[in-house]
C-alpha cells in the first residue's frame, strides 16, 4: 500500500464530488455500505508490475473501497492475475477478503468516480498528481500496463511531464503494444477489462492473459 496523505480528504473535482454525494447505492445495499471518497491502490509497494486502470466503478472500487472489486472488470480480471501468480487468490469480493498481490500494484488514473465513468480532461489533470505520486513511490517498477485508452493516454502526459516521452502521437494505444521509455522502464496497453469489453469479445481471457505474459516477460529480461 502507497500512502497518499492528501488522496482521502481530496474534494478537487466538484462535479465528481457533487455525482458520489447523490449516487445511489445499487439494489440490496445502502449508501452506508459506500466508500463514496477517493479509492486509493493497493498491492506491493516493491511490484515490477504496475496496472494502471481508469477509474473506480460506481458500484464496484467506489463500493468497496478498493480497485477493481466488486464489479465486473475485476471479477474477470483478478482470476486472471491467481492465475499468472500475480496474487495468493482468485476472488476479490471485498476490502478485507485475504487478497495479497506478489509483484504487482493496482491502481487508477482518476481516483474517483466519475459520471458515467468518463472523467473530463480537467479532472484527469487533477488527479494526475496522485498518480505521478504512486509513480514515484513505485521505485521498483519495471513495466506499467495501462488499461484501455484512456489511461494510456493518463499514463503517457505523467510520463511527458516528467520529460520521458515527447509526442503522445508517437505511442498509439493498442492491446499489446508496448514501448520502451529512456528511464528502463515499459509502458504496456491493454484493452479495459470492463463488462462491456468481456462481453462484446473485445477482450478475453487468452487475450488478457496474453499482455500479463509479456509484463513478466519484461519485467524479467526487459
Ligand atoms: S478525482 Fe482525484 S483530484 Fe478529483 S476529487 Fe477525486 S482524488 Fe481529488
Amino acid at each position: 500500500m502507497i500512502l497518499l496523505p492528501k488522496l482521502r480528504q481530496c474534494r478537487r473535482c466538484p462535479r465528481i464530488v457533487a455525482y458520489i454525494e447523490q449516487l445511489p447505492a445499487k439494489k440490496g445495499y445502502d449508501r452506508s455500505d459506500y466508500h463514496n471518497a477517493p479509492v486509493a491502490g493497493f498491492g506491493d509497494s516493491a511490484a515490477r508490475v504496475w496496472l494502471l486502470g481508469l477509474a473506480p466503478g460506481a458500484h464496484g472500487a467506489n463500493r468497496s473501497g478498493r480497485p477493481f472489486t466488486g464489479d465486473g472488470a475485476g471479477d474477470f480480471m483478478y482470476p486472471l492475475l491467481y492465475q499468472a501468480g500475480f496474487s495468493n487468490q482468485p476472488q476479490a469480493s471485498h476490502s478485507d477478503d485475504g487478497l495479497c498481490l506478489y509483484d504487482l500494484y493496482i491502481s487508477n488514473a482518476v481516483k474517483c468516480v466519475p459520471p458515467g465513468n468518463k472523467p473530463t480532461a480537467e479532472e484527469f489533470a487533477n488527479c494526475l498528481a496522485f498518480m505521478e505520486q504512486e509513480w514515484r513511490c513505485l521505485k521498483q517498477v519495471r513495466v506499467i500496463i495501462a488499461l484501455g485508452r484512456d489511461a494510456f493516454m493518463s499514463a503517457l502526459r505523467m510520463l511527458r511531464r516528467n520529460g520521458l516521452v515527447n509526442r503522445l502521437a508517437d505511442y498509439p494505444f493498442g492491446h499489446d503494444v508496448c514501448y520502451p521509455l529512456p528511464n528502463g522502464q515499459w509502458l504496456l496497453g491493454s484493452y479495459h477489462t470492463s463488462r462491456y469489453n468481456v462481453q462484446t469479445g473485445r477482450i478475453d481471457a487468452e487475450s488478457f492473459m496474453q499482455v500479463l505474459q509479456h509484463a513478466q516477460r519484461l519485467r524479467e529480461n526487459g
